[in-house]
């Protein structure tokens, strides 16, 4: 989606990276080095499909190599073009320094609209995909590890892991090639729900600092923030249910392809959910205001915008029209670099891409690191924690007869304290802290420079800093 004098997406990046680099003191000829994406790898492969040999395109592309295994994940969609790869593989390379995952940056694509195959040629068509990715070392535990994205899902990681395994029968470490594979596949678990979970705990981060919602204007907490959704996915739907049921805050606008639901009360996105899955789109629902030009929802007032679909959808034809004081990037690069202008200059803040996504790369870690131990995390502690945690409650109950009226434990505390942590747990909790962390990192930055004037910016300066440290570390 570009309307003329708009740059395109890559483009936008590449303004948005030479914006920070410009105020940089980077070595001569560093910046360049980073910029570029290393490598774009196409193939064209046959597939024999309904009695004929149909050929596909798809993409892998290594943006950075400072960290090896790069990552990113692998797009289904039928707009995948280089530029775009070159420009999420960018992305992704920005967004694993920020919040300190090991990796370079990478992202692939296919050029097919999933829903036009049956599930047996899907597995048929990734199969070869991965092949003739994996021939190339652009899948492998320690190379590159590619993970889901817009069209993709477990299913097809699993059988891209499985496929590796075959072709490196002694590879002991096979499982670790992609991540975002199913929890029997050597999946972890809150994998599929950790891009939307990674956008509520950064909103819960950015609301422990009331310098930073004053800049937005609002006050308060998320409890009854008005949330418009655009694209109820993966991460919408996953963002949106967290919010209205953990945070209080009402989902007024829900966005899809064929339309946008509105209800100033607030919708159920469960119920929502259910009848995308049942009826292909949006359009029918009973309890709210259907309407047909879904873009013009993005434009109502609300407090918080979620962009959770497409790169460019906030763009110039729409920008000075969006009166959310305060927009979360769910997506990548949903705001290009003109609209990205225009809202700063209206006050609006923007909690970018490569920080408000980045619980999807950042629990691919989790997985990743899962799979080279070969062991389910909390396996070992867990019940060692819990009889520690017995011996503080027995003394406690000690205390409680001993007592009698005059004190008593409140009565989940018991069940509650003994509980050690599970997986999921562990891993809300290492999100949780890793997106506290690069929130404050960016901050900082934010608030301590002059020539720093919106979040975005501090995310790339500390995204690059972090990336040129580790070529300066290489010597290149
Ligand atoms: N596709 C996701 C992203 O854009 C996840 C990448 C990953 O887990 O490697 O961040």
């Amino acid at each position: 989606m570009s309307v003329p004098n708009e740059p395109t997406f890559r483009e936008s990046v590449d303004l948005m990276f030479n914006r920070a680099v410009d105020i940089m003191d980077l070595p001569p000829g560093l910046e360049e080095k980073i910029r570029v994406c290393n490598s774009t790898y196409t193939v064209r492969f046959g597939v024999r499909l309904r009695g004929k040999v149909q050929t596909f395109v798809g993409y892998r592309s290594v943006h950075s190599e400072h960290m090896e295994p790069v990552k990113g994940g692998i797009r289904y969609a039928l707009g995948v073009n280089q530029d775009e790869v070159e420009a999420l593989a960018a992305l992704m390379t920005y967004k694993c320094a920020l919040v300190e995952t090991p990796f370079g940056g990478s992202k692939g694509g296919l050029c097919i609209d999933p829903r036009q195959y049956e599930e047996h040629e899907l597995e048929l068509i990734t199969r070869r995909f991965t092949y003739e990715l994996a021939k190339r070392d652009l899948i492998s535990p320690s190379q590159n590890v590619p993970a889901p994205d817009m069209g993709t899902g477990e299913r097809e990681m699993a059988w891209m892991a499985d496929q590796y395994a075959r072709m490196n029968t002694s590879e002991i470490n096979a499982r670790a090639c992609v991540t975002g594979k199913p929890l029997h596949a050597g999946g972890i678990a809150g994998r599929v729900e950790a891009t939307g979970r990674g956008i509520q705990y950064a909103l819960r981060e950015f609301f422990r600092h009331p310098e930073d919602i004053a800049m937005s204007g609002l006050t308060g907490t998320l409890d009854g923030k008005r949330i418009i959704v655009q694209g109820l996915g993966n991460v919408g739907y996953h963002a949106a249910k967290f919010l209205c049921g953990e945070d209080n805050s009402v989902i007024t606008g829900i966005v899809e392809w064929d339309g946008a639901l509105v209800n100033p009360k607030g919708l159920d996105v469960e119920a929502v959910r259910q009848w995308i899955i049942d009826n292909g789109g949006v359009k029918g629902y009973k309890d709210a205001e259907y309407v047909e030009d879904g873009s013009k929802v993005l434009e109502l007032d609300c407090d918080i915008l979620i962009p959770a679909a497409l790169e460019g959808v906030i763009n110039l034809s729409n920008a000075a029209r969006i009166k959310a004081p305060l927009i979360i990037e769910a997506a990548n690069g949903p705001i290009t670099a003109g609209a990205d202008d225009i809202l700063n200059d209206k006050g609006c803040v923007i909690i970018p891409d490569m920080y408000a996504n980045a619980g999807g790369v950042t629990v691919s870690y989790f997985e990743w690191v899962k799979n080279l131990s070969h062991i389910r995390f909390g396996r070992m502690q867990r019940r060692q924690e819990e009889s520690r945690h017995q011996l503080v409650v027995d003394e406690l109950e000690r205390l409680d007869r001993y007592l009698g009226d005059a004190w008593s434990m409140t009565p989940d505390f018991k069940s509650q304290y003994l509980r050690g942590a599970d997986e999921l747990e562990l891993v809300r909790s290492g999100l949780d802290d890793t997106m506290r962390i690069a929130y404050q990192a960016m901050r900082e930055v934010w608030h301590s420079r002059d020539d720093v004037p919106n979040l975005r910016m501090a995310a790339y300066l500390v995204a690059i800093g972090r990336v040129a440290q580790s070529y300066q570390a290489k010597g290149i």
